[in-house]
């Protein structure tokens, strides 16, 4: 029966993403076939509501057919322990028949029909054991299984700490370790790919590896949003307040900039928020932007991301970055000479994903062309990602987006003017028509008003020096150029 269940699982891991799958199935625990009954252990009864409208079809579907049992149904029976991770290793000595969680839920419902509240009860009633009789652990699985959602791969020892996110992760490994007493709530935010998601699910893990028995929960804000939507429609909100509000113990959302607009869905994650915040269990938040650039969200969700501790996670300077190609490198298995790393380093500045993916890129094309990775290689390989002649800018556009972006007047980058706004973002116009233009100074020095060719120099130099140390310098000109990109 097992390899049956395990192969209907692997139907739907095939069509599902890993979220959902590791989210909804990986704590389903299969406890056996009796005659037409197939018993399925779940930790709560929001788990049955959601697999039988999104996934028993395909699940019942596959069994019926591998079973030749074209009238096999559903059982559903609650453990709350499965959510958490003491059930993971599933120890037979653990389980055995302790009446402790082993509750079989309520007026165990019928096949696709989902779980329908019998006799009169109500849903409030499901996290109430309703029988004394354990259910009998038939199985137990030899592996341990993540049933938290969170990413195995992103923990605190694989994180490259730097000036840029240093902030961000100190808070969160003070956080994960005294979970709901520091920092809480925890407002991580940065442009994308800079590790958010990598610090949150290393929280998550942490406080797990403290406490097994933490019930923690991991998901997207968008996850949030459909589940809140899909109970509110099935009439199930009662499950759905008793999956986030009671029985959570720590919650991590993930872009959290997804509710946006989102007004009843704020609403929940509000009364989310309060329950949980004001009983001391850690809330963590990531967004892409600081909590009060989030546009249409309501007042009172900001001031309460707020209250705990706002982190912000900028661009890895270069060192930062080669430092996290060599973590990389090592974790990954990939020879990479210092000036290799060097090198990528200095070519791909926008985040640690596309810095990750380049590696990887390079790596594969290595071993399929049989070449070690030397400079050459990677110069070669990369030409594709170096920064590209632009053709198409000229010194007026630069001097354009450059004002846009600091919004002061064309006529004032042109101008005698010293003022410290002012010469900060003529210096950054200046470097940038060097870099993207190869402009000659002494030309550059009649565009900006005049000016001698070694004001220009001066300044080019100066940008060029603080760039690798100042973060908010590289964000500015990110920023720019992707102005000058469209
Ligand atoms: P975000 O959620 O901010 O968009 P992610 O957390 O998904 O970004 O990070 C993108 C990738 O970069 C992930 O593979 C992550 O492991 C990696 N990464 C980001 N920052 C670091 C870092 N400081 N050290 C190591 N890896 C990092
Ligand atoms: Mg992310």
């Amino acid at each position: 029966m097992m390899e049956l269940w395990e192969a209907a699982l692997d139907e739907l891991r095939s069509r599902l993403s890993a979220e959902n799958f590791e989210a909804w199935l990986a704590p389903v625990d299969c406890a056996g076939l009796e005659e037409d009954t197939l018993r399925l252990r779940i930790p709560n009864r929001f788990y049955a509501d959601w697999i039988s409208s999104h996934y028993l079809d395909i699940i019942l579907g596959s069994l019926r057919q591998r079973l030749d049992r074209p009238s096999l149904k559903v059982h559903w029976e609650v453990d709350e322990r499965l959510g958490s991770s003491e059930a993971q290793g599933g120890s037979e000595a653990q389980g055995g028949s302790e009446a402790q969680g082993g509750s079989e839920a309520q007026g165990g419902s019928e096949a696709q029909g989902g779980f329908r509240a019998q006799g009169g009860s109500h849903p409030g009633q499901a996290r109430t054991p309703v029988s004394s009789r354990s259910a009998p652990r038939v199985h137990m699985r030899e592996k341990p299984r993540e049933t938290t959602g969170l990413n195995p791969k992103y923990r605190f020892e694989s994180f490259v700490v730097g000036p840029s996110n240093q902030l961000a992760h100190a808070a969160s490994v003070a956080a994960a370790s005294s979970p709901g007493r520091r920092y809480n709530p925890l407002f991580l935010f940065g442009g994308v790919g800079l590790g958010k998601t990598h610090l949150i699910n290393a929280t998550g893990h942490t406080i797990l590896q403290n406490r097994p028995d933490a019930h923690i929960l991991y998901l997207s804000a968008e996850r949030f949003t459909n589940e809140y939507i899909w109970a509110l429609q099935n009439n199930k909100m009662n499950e759905f307040h008793a999956r986030y509000r009671d029985e959570c113990g720590v919650l991590l959302v993930d872009d959290i900039q997804f509710l946006a607009g989102k007004e009843q869905t704020q609403e929940a994650f509000f009364h989310t928020f309060n329950a949980l915040y004001h009983s001391d269990r850690q809330i963590v938040v990531s967004c892409d932007v600081n909590p009060q650039h989030i546009p249409d969200m309501e007042e009172r969700l900001i001031s309460r991301f707020q209250w705990g501790l706002v982190a912000d996670i900028q661009p890895p300077a270069l060192d930062t970055r080669v430092a996290i190609l060599g973590k990389k490198a090592e974790q990954e298995g990939i020879q990479l000479a210092d000036d290799v790393a060097l090198f990528i380093g200095e070519v791909v500045t926008n985040n640690v994903r596309e810095l990750e993916g380049t590696l990887l890129r390079l790596a594969v094309k290595a071993e399929l062309s049989n070449q070690p990775i030397d400079l050459d290689f990677a110069k070669e390989a990369l030409r594709s990602v170096m920064p590209r002649p632009e053709t198409a800018t000229s010194v007026e556009d630069v001097q354009r987006a450059v004002c846009e972006y600091f919004n002061i007047r064309l006529a004032d980058l042109k101008s005698p003017r010293r003022h410290r706004s002012v010469t900060h973002a003529r210096m950054v116009a200046m470097w940038l028509c060097k870099q993207r233009l190869g402009t000659s100074y002494p030309e550059l020095g009649s565009r900006f008003g005049g000016r001698d060719h070694t004001t220009v120099l001066s300044a080019v130099r100066k940008i060029g020096d603080l760039l690798d140390k100042d973060s908010k310098l590289q964000s500015e000109i990110e920023a720019i150029e992707r102005k000058l990109r469209v």
